[in-house]
């Protein structure tokens, strides 16, 4: 509550700040002078105040002292006239760029100016959109890799030519445009912020550690270069990433899931698939009957863009060639209208399998072959986590290592790279090897060798 009239002072303690605010559109600034405060209206036609330099572009190019067009998006930049003393008692007027379009910023701005004394404007804070321009800009001429460029520019901005109607997360621009109210400037991110911005990503396990490390530089070097005072992502905790175990169905959870499907032309056979083709979710709802070459399936891997081609069992095919083609062309997709997510497809799979897997009882496994459990939020009871069909793969993976079909092999007939092979199924590698040994074992001569001792 202001007590004060315009020229009165009030006895204040030391060291008190000064203070300015606008009023009825006039700046109003309560100075200190000693350890008086004066409050001192200035009116508005003598004041600093923000004015619109027009650029070619605007409607209203080379008109002075009015807005742009209300109908335009473009908001040109905000500048200050101020008269300086100069020879002769004449004034010298002086036009300084604000650096800013924004008119509450620049108010800012002139308050600052106005109660520090100084003539010349602060340095606006960066917008959003002005950070990670620069950023992006800065990172680009620092020569880092393309495809870590592309990288950021995912989370931050987006692909300049991505669907406006794709099921992408929210770019760190959209988010702070969503807020309520929005997010201008880099500088009003908190770290609750990020977190929630963080939690409507669509991406996980690896890609989600790596995505949250990416935004954490960002942030890094915008507080490095000054841009924002704090880093809001500097105590951001890196996520809880579930990496989910890779482990084979064992041979009473594969009875049990074909026995629970038995009844369902439809689950059965697309269990039948992913069994013996190995396929990934993803894959399977995307298998037309043109991918359906003799007793093979043709197709290119959604994930790797790797084609794959792998022989079927003929129950199989008999049952892919009887099952209904549901709309849009698909065996496991019931595509009706274009705009349908496969992740929709993949994610009626899951609930449709749900049931099954409890009726069969088949949980996921560690690697040691132990059922996985997870706290139940509300209750903090224990409760096994049911399987997946991604599990399908790894059994595939599992049955060939066991065959000692060479591991490039598996790599060809699962769309995917040695590397990823020998990394995700070491510990069925060394499980093959071990059954080695252990047959080794059992052809040596005890009797023989007893008689060569030391
Ligand atoms: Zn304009």
């Amino acid at each position: 509550m202001c007590l004060l009239s315009t020229g009165s002072r009030v006895r204040v303690p030391p060291g008190s700040p000064n203070i300015s605010f606008v009023f009825n559109e006039n700046l109003a600034v309560i100075v200190r002078y000693h350890d008086f405060l004066t409050l001192i209206v200035v009116n508005s036609a003598h004041m600093l105040r923000p004015i619109r330099r027009h650029v070619t572009g605007c409607g209203n190019y080379k008109k002075w002292d009015v807005d742009c067009p209300p109908n335009t998006k473009l908001k040109c930049p905000l500048i200050i006239v101020r008269y300086e003393p100069g020879p002769n008692g004449r004034k010298i007027r002086k036009e300084k760029s604000l650096g800013t379009n924004d008119e509450a910023v620049a108010w800012q701005l002139i308050n600052q100016m106005v109660v520090s004394g100084e003539t010349k404007p602060a340095d606006p804070p960066k917008t959003v959109e002005q950070s990670i321009d620069l950023f992006l800009a800065l990172e680009a001429k620092r020569g880092i890799g393309e495809a870590t460029l592309k990288s950021f520019r995912k989370f931050l901005r987006g692909n300049p030519k991505r669907n406006p109607n794709g099921n992408f997360s929210p770019t760190l621009l959209e988010f702070a445009a969503k807020q309520n109210p929005a997010r201008t400037y880099l500088k009003d991110f908190t770290t609750d912020d990020l977190t929630n911005f963080r939690g409507e990503w669509r991406v996980h396990r690896h890609a989600l550690k790596i995505q949250s490390e990416r935004l954490k530089q960002f942030f890094k070097f915008a507080h490095d270069s000054k841009w924002i005072p704090e880093n809001p992502a500097a105590k951001l905790k890196p996520p809880k990433v579930k990496e989910e175990p890779v482990y084979a169905f064992p041979k009473e959870d594969r009875d049990a899931i074909l026995h629970a499907v038995s009844e369902d032309d439809y689950l059965l056979t697309l269990n039948l698939t992913m069994r013996y083709s190995a396929l990934a979710p993803v894959d399977i709802v995307h298998l037309k009957p043109q991918n359906l070459h003799g007793d093979r399936i043709v197709t290119k891997r959604r994930k790797t863009n790797k084609r794959v081609n792998v022989k079927l069992p003929p129950v199989v095919v008999e049952r892919l060639k009887a099952l209904p083609i549901q709309a849009g062309g698909y065996w496991f997709w019931n595509r009706i209208g274009k705009q349908s997510k496969h992740e929709t497809a993949t994610g009626n799979l899951r609930r449709m399998m749900r049931p099954y897997f409890e009726k069969a009882s088949v949980y996921q496994r560690d690697e040691h072959g132990e059922a996985v459990y997870e706290k139940d939020e509300d209750t903090g009871e224990l409760r096994p986590l049911l399987a997946t069909l991604y599990q399908w793969r790894h059994t595939f993976v599992h049955e060939h290592i066991m065959k000692d079909t060479p591991p490039s092999r598996i790599a060809e007939l699962l769309g995917d790279t040695l590397k990823t092979v020998m990394e995700t199924y070491a510990h069925f590698i060394e499980e093959r090897q071990a059954q080695l040994d252990k047959a080794a074992e059992r052809t040596w001569n005890e009797e023989e060798l007893e008689g060569f001792r030391i």
